[in-house]
C-alpha cells in the first residue's frame, strides 16, 4: 500500500539559527549552531528576543543535550504482548499496528472507547491536527491533554470573569512598569527564571513585590512582603482582603460601576470574611492583611499573577476568581501596568489549550457544546455538524476510565456507576505514569487498557508500559508555532537535524489518519501548509490567530493574538475598552472558601505539597537525563521544618517515608526553617519510590476538572539513614 509521503520540513541546508527553548512557557529565544559532529549544538540566549534579552536558565543552557542522547529512541518499539520485552520495528509495521488497535476498538467497544492524550508541550499545529484527527478519524470524544493538570484553573477564572482567557493580558515588559506585583502561588524565581529580570526593573523603579506561598521561595526572598498562607487558604486570603478594601474605602467605584456586572453578590459574601475568621483560615495576621490593601490602594499601578500554588486545588478555579474579584474592585484589569494573569506553565500551555485538544473545545478556542461553534468547525472540515462527538473527558477522568467497563459503586462515585470503558489510548508528549495525582490507581489504569501507543523520543515510565512506542522530532529538528505565556505567538524554528529512523508527531498524526480511511482531510505536503489551515479555522474564534503569519512572526518578533487579519498587528494589552462577554463587562462572581479534598487529621497530620526545582522540569523525562541537571540536583528531597523533624527526631541525612491514603513515597529530607511546621513539600519530577504524586490525590475541581495537586494529607510513616542514591 502506497502511504501518504512525509511532510516537508525546512531542508538540512536551510537550517535555521534563532528558535526557543523546549521547556517552559517563557519560551526563552536561543540561537544555536547545529554540528556535524557526535557533539551536542551550542546553545545561547537570543539577546534580540525581547521577552528574555539573552537570559537562560540552566534547563535552557543545557537543551541541546538531549538531541544526541544516547537513550535517544531511534526506531518504533513493539510487543505482542506487556510481559515481552520490546523489539525494532518498522514504521508502517508500527502504524499498522496502532490503527489495527483503533479499529478493534471502535468496531467491538464504539468510538468513543478511543482515547487521545496531548500535551501543553505540543506545537500548534500538532494541537490542532491531533484534535481534527480525534475528532474526524477516530470520531471520539475522549481528548484530552495534561495541560489540564496545569493552566486549567486559571483559564477557567479568566473565562468566567474576563469572557476569554490569555493567561497574560500584557507583555511581561509591563511588569517593570508595575507600581505593585502580587505573586500568588508563584515560585517563577525557579520555574522561568529568566522573568526575575523585569522584577529587578521593576524594584530599581521603586516597585513593590509581594509573595504569597507557604514557603519562603527564592522568589519570596527577594519580595517586600511574604505572606506564608496555609496551604489551600488563598481564595480565603483575597476574600479578606476585598473585605478589607471595602472597609477601608478603597473601591473604585466609578470603574466598578461602568465596567463590571455583579459586584453586589461579592460584596455580600466577603463581609463573612472578618481579618480573625481569614487570619484563623490562612495563617495571615490581620497586620500583614491591612497593608496589603494599603500598599494596592496607594499603588498607581498593580498586578496580580497567579501560579500553580494557588490554581492546583479543587477549589482552585474559584480562587482564580476571588483574586479577579479584588483586581476588578480595585479597577485593575485593562488599566495600563495592571490587572490579574495567570504565569502559565507549559512551553505551549496557552496554545496548546486553544486549539482542540481539550475534551471541551474546538480550534480557536470554540466550546464543544456551543451549537454556533460547532456549527462552524463542520463547516470548516466540511462535515455534519452531528458527526462531531459532543464533549469527553477530562485528563484524570479518562486515564481514570482505562479499562474494561465495570460496574463500580463505590462513596465516590456513587450507586449504579462503573469504571473503564476506554480500550485504546494514544499519548503524545506526555508523561501521563508519573505527572498524573494518585500515581498507583494510574499505573493499574494504564496496565488494564487493551492497546497503548506513546510517541516520545525517550523511554518514559508511560512508553516502557506501552504496546507500542514511536520516536519522534524533538524541538529543535521540527518547524511550527508556539504561543507564551503573554499569548505571543512565535515559530519554533528547525535548527537541527533529526536523526534517522525518527518522524514528527505530525507525521504520525497524518499516518493513522490514512489508516483509519481520512487521508484525504490530513494530505499537507508542508508543515506551512498546516500552519495554514489551522490558523484560517480560528478565524472569527475567541482566540483569533487568522492573521498571523510566519512573515510577521519574524517581523515582529511574534504576534499577540486575537489577530483577525493579515493587517492587524495583534494585540499586546487586552481589556482597554472592553472585556469579552457580549455586554463589554467584567463578571464579578461570588465564590467561598471551603476545605480542600482533604485535610490534616490525627492519622495523617500534614499538609504536603509539591512543586519544581530549576533544574528539572515537569515528570523529568527530558531533565533527568541531562548530565549537568542530574548533578546539580539528582533527587527529590523533602522540605521540612526543624519542629517536624525534633518531632520525628529526623536529622538532615535522614531518608523519610511519607504515606497518604493512596501510596507511600521516600525521600531525603532538606531540614529548612523555609517552610511551615504544618506542611511538607517535595518536588514532582520523579516517578519509582521518590515519586511525589504516589501521595497526591485526584480530586478535581468541580469548574476546571484541576486535580488537586497542591494539597494532600500525609503521615511520616519511618525514618532510615541516607544513603543520598537515587529514588527512581
Ligand atoms: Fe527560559 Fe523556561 Fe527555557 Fe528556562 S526553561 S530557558 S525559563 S524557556
Amino acid at each position: 500500500m502506497l502511504h501518504l509521503p512525509l511532510l516537508m520540513d525546512t531542508p538540512v541546508a536551510e537550517l535555521a539559527f534563532r528558535t526557543h527553548c523546549p521547556y517552559c512557557a517563557f519560551q526563552c529565544g536561543i540561537r544555536m549552531d547545529d554540528t556535524q559532529n557526535d557533539d551536542a549544538a551550542i546553545v545561547q540566549g537570543d539577546p534580540y528576543f525581547p521577552v528574555n534579552n539573552g537570559q537562560l536558565c540552566i534547563k535552557g543552557w543545557t537543551s541541546s543535550a538531549l538531541l544526541k542522547h544516547p537513550e535517544r529512541l531511534l526506531h518504533p518499539l513493539i510487543r505482542d504482548s506487556r510481559k515481552e520485552p520490546f523489539r525494532e520495528a518498522g514504521w508502517d509495521e508500527a502504524l499498522d499496528r496502532i490503527a489495527g488497535a483503533m479499529i478493534r476498538t471502535r468496531e467491538q467497544h464504539g468510538a468513543d472507547a478511543n482515547g487521545v492524550f496531548g500535551s501543553g508541550a505540543l506545537t500548534n499545529e500538532k494541537t490542532y491536527l491531533l484534535g481534527k484527527f480525534a475528532r474526524l478519524a477516530m470520531g471520539t470524544a475522549n481528548i484530552d491533554y495534561n495541560g489540564r493538570y496545569c493552566m486549567s484553573s486559571a483559564a477557567a477564572g479568566g473565562n468566567r470573569a474576563f469572557g476569554i482567557d490569555r493567561g497574560l493580558p500584557f507583555p511581561v515588559e509591563d511588569i517593570a512598569k508595575t507600581g505593585l506585583a502580587i505573586l500568588v502561588g508563584s515560585n517563577c524565581a525557579d520555574t522561568l527564571p529568566p522573568i526575575m529580570q523585569w522584577f529587578e526593573k521593576q524594584k530599581s523603579n521603586g516597585g513593590r513585590l509581594i509573595v504569597i506561598d507557604p514557603r519562603r521561595t527564592p522568589t519570596a526572598k527577594v519580595a517586600d512582603a511574604h505572606l506564608a498562607t496555609t496551604p489551600g487558604s488563598d481564595l480565603a486570603l483575597a476574600n479578606g482582603l476585598l473585605y478589607l478594601a471595602i472597609e477601608e474605602g478603597y473601591l473604585n467605584r466609578e470603574y466598578i460601576s461602568a465596567r463590571t456586572n455583579g459586584f453586589e453578590a461579592v460584596r455580600a459574601t466577603v463581609l463573612g470574611y472578618h481579618p480573625a475568621h481569614v487570619e484563623r483560615i490562612t495563617g495571615v495576621s490581620e497586620a500583614q492583611l491591612r497593608l496589603v490593601v494599603r500598599w494596592m490602594a496607594a499603588a498607581e499601578s498593580c498586578m496580580i499573577l497567579s501560579g500553580r500554588g494557588a490554581e492546583q486545588h479543587s477549589k482552585g478555579a474559584d480562587t482564580c476568581n476571588a483574586w479577579i474579584n479584588l483586581a476588578l474592585a480595585f479597577g485593575l484589569p485593562g488599566k495600563p501596568n495592571s490587572g490579574w494573569g495567570c504565569l502559565t506553565g507549559q512551553g505551549n500551555g496557552q496554545g496548546g489549550r486553544e486549539h482542540g485538544q481539550k475534551a471541551d473545545q474546538l480550534p480557536g478556542y470554540r466550546l464543544i457544546e456551543n451549537p454556533a461553534h460547532r456549527e462552524a468547525m463542520a463547516k470548516f472540515w466540511n462535515v455534519p455538524e452531528q458527526s462531531l462527538p459532543r464533549k469527553g473527558k477530562s485528563a484524570f477522568e479518562l486515564l481514570d476510565s482505562l479499562g474494561p467497563l465495570t460496574p463500580n459503586p463505590s462513596p465516590e462515585r456513587g450507586e449504579g456507576s462503573s469504571t473503564g470503558g476506554i480500550r485504546t489510548l494514544l499519548v503524545m508528549g506526555s508523561n501521563v505514569a508519573v505527572a498524573s495525582p494518585d500515581m498507583p490507581r494510574i499505573a493499574e489504569r494504564l496496565k488494564s487498557c487493551d492497546f497503548l501507543a506513546v510517541c516520545d523520543s525517550f523511554l518514559s515510565e508511560t512508553a516502557n508500559v506501552a504496546d507500542v512506542v514511536l520516536p519522534v522530532y524533538q524541538w529543535a529538528e521540527e518547524s511550527g508555532t508556539m504561543t507564551n505565556l503573554e499569548g505571543r505567538v512565535i515559530r519554533r524554528r528547525r535548527t537541527a537535524r533529526p536523526p534517522r529512523g525518527v518522524r514528527g508527531d505530525l507525521d504520525v498524526i497524518r499516518g493513522l489518519a490514512e489508516r483509519l480511511g481520512c487521508a484525504e482531510q490530513f494530505s499537507f505536503a508542508t508543515t506551512r501548509e498546516v500552519f495554514d489551515e489551522f490558523r484560517a479555522a480560528t478565524a472569527g474564534a475567541p482566540a483569533d490567530y487568522s492573521g498571523i503569519t510566519y512573515e510577521k512572526i519574524d517581523a515582529q518578533d511574534g504576534v499577540f493574538w486575537p489577530c483577525p487579519s493579515e493587517e492587524h498587528e495583534g494585540t499586546p494589552r487586552m481589556f482597554a475598552e472592553r472585556f469579552h462577554h457580549s455586554d463589554g463587562k467584567a463578571k464579578f462572581l461570588p465564590v467561598e472558601h471551603r476545605e480542600g479534598g482533604e485535610k490534616p487529621c490525627e492519622a495523617y497530620p500534614y499538609f504536603f505539597t509539591t512543586g519544581r526545582y530549576k533544574e528539572h522540569y515537569n515528570s523529568g523525562v527530558q531533565t533527568r537525563r541531562v548530565e549537568k541537571l542530574l548533578a546539580t540536583q539528582p533527587l527529590p528531597r523533602l522540605q521540612l521544618h526543624p519542629t517536624v523533624a525534633n518531632r520525628h527526631s529526623i536529622l538532615s541525612s535522614s531518608v523519610v517515608t511519607l504515606e497518604s491514603r493512596r501510596g507511600r513515597a521516600e525521600f531525603t529530607v532538606d531540614i529548612s526553617q523555609d517552610i511551615r511546621p504544618d506542611t511538607l513539600f517535595a518536588p514532582f519530577h520523579w516517578g519509582g519510590k521518590g515519586a511525589a504524586n504516589a501521595l497526591t490525590k485526584g480530586a478535581l475541581d468541580p469548574t476546571s476538572r484541576m486535580p488537586e495537586f497542591k494539597l494532600a494529607a500525609v503521615r511520616i510513616a519511618s525514618v532510615g539513614r541516607g544513603s543520598e542514591g537515587g529514588t527512581e
